[in-house]
């Protein structure tokens, strides 16, 4: 088993101060992770020398490898690269090929090249340049007493393409002898603890190269397989008979058998039943569609949807009966089932799905509680509703109910429901 430790720094006041919400930090303990590293400590600084100083000096002797992000643009509050530059003995020199793409991306942006972006193309000529093909400011790798040091833009997707490219092929060659497997198998309808009472004398055979986690979020508990060995074929095989075993006995609740996003499981089912589906979407103001359509070649299984906010268009676009609007309230059973049913036929669809909700107080339906929202799955024959309560702000409600319709969707499809 590896011991390889890696810190995370992130350097930024207004992450310090949740301007700004640390995503960085979350996705590279992620990639660290699915590599086995270790990971020691998550630290976040001041865009100071001494905040930044302190970290290294604090962290160094810890970590064998240590991730940094931010702090390198061009303004006065970006210190980061020629403090780096001062902390492991070098001078800042301009990178020609760093210079040259600089360059390029002012022109293709037709920006005009200022004297203080030259310095966006200098690093530290003790550092080993990680190509930033997608912002200006390179990543650097510092390898200083057989630490592995690294300092990337803070920008995510710059971030996540330097890691992508210049660091974890390297820690893999340096630092990965083993082989890892990973295998998730995604459940709904039971809690994390009933599937652990009932894998029980599975888990308890589970040999101790390979490690099983539970990972619930609202609706779903993900069952996580881990295992680390000299011989990838081998260990494929073992976490494979692993899954198939739990599979077997959790099969009522197995969605599925690996870690993608509900709208693609729910697009993969469609697809193979070679079925389309529509939506009513009120509450969720058309992000479940925005979800589906986040999924390629999601046209050919998702007709369209229409966001009947106020209800008045719930009447008069989709034809929700008035009276029942009066009488149930837009957030209603009543009003959930006819909104599938009509949508549906208005799409000229298999299926609809629809959603009507409080998700905040302060609209047109204040008597009802914030978070209750009610759904409706149809097809041609049969209509199931369910009411639920998201317990959270706007936002997270509306996330929740996204992924809870497209969940309940699934399993309509798959006669689950
Ligand atoms: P910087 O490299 O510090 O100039 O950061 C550039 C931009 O990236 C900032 O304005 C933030 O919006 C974003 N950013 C910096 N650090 C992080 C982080 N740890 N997580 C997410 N976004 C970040
Ligand atoms: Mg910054």
């Amino acid at each position: 088993m590896s011991t390889v430790k890696a810190t995370i720094i992130t350097i930024g006041d207004e992450l310090l101060i949740g301007q700004t919400i640390d995503t960085n930090s979350a996705w590279m303990a992620q990639r660290l992770n699915e590599l086995g590293i270790d990971i020691e400590r998550r630290v976040t600084v001041t865009d100071t020398k001494e905040g930044i100083k302190l970290a290294l000096d604090e962290e160094i002797p810890r970590a064998d490898i240590i991730l940094m992000t931010g702090g390198l643009g061009p303004t006065a509050d970006d210190i980061t690269k020629p403090f780096l530059s001062e902390y492991f003995g070098g001078e800042l020199v301009v990178d020609q090929q760093v210079l040259t793409h600089v360059k390029e991306l002012f022109a293709i942006r037709n920006r005009p090249f200022l004297e203080r972006n030259l310095k966006q193309a200098e690093v530290p000529n003790v550092c080993t340049v990680l190509f930033n093909k997608v912002g200006t400011a390179p990543g650097m790798l510092f390898e200083s007493n057989g630490k592995f040091i690294v300092s990337m833009p803070g920008v995510p997707f710059e971030m996540m393409d330097i890691m992508t490219t210049g660091v974890l092929p390297r820690l893999k060659e340096k630092y990965i002898s083993d082989a890892i497997v990973h295998q998730t198998i995604i459940t709904s309808g039971e809690g994390e603890s009933f599937i652990a009472e009932h894998i029980k004398d599975i888990e308890e055979q589970i040999p101790v190269h390979i490690k099983l986690a539970y990972l619930p979020s609202p609706g779903i508990v993900k069952l996580r397989l881990t295992g680390r060995g000299a011989n990838q074929e081998q260990l494929e095989k073992e976490i494979a008979g692993i899954q198939s075993q739990i599979k077997e006995r959790i099969d009522n609740i197995v969605v599925a058998e690996e870690d993608i996003p509900l709208q693609e499981i729910l697009g993969r089912a469609l697809k193979e039943k070679g079925a389309t589906v529509c939506f009513a979407e009120s509450c969720t103001g058309g992000y479940v569609s925005h979800l589906m359509t986040q999924v390629q070649g999601s046209s050919s299984y998702f007709n369209g949807a229409i966001v009947p906010y106020q209800s008045k268009l719930k009447h008069k676009v989709v034809g929700v009966d008035a009276t029942a609007l009066d009488e149930h309230s837009a957030i209603s059973e009543e009003v959930a089932i006819e909104l599938a049913n009509k949508t549906r036929v208005l799409m000229d669809c298999d299926y609809c799905l629809s959603l009507t909700g409080q998700l905040s107080y302060g609209g047109e339906d204040d008597h009802i509680e914030s978070g209750v929202v009610w759904m409706a799955v149809a097809d041609k024959d049969r209509v199931e509703t369910k009411r639920f309560k998201f317990h959270y702000d706007r936002w997270i409600n509306k996330e929740q109910a996204a992924q809870m319709g497209m969940l309940m969707m699934w399993k309509f499809v798959n006669n689950k429901l």
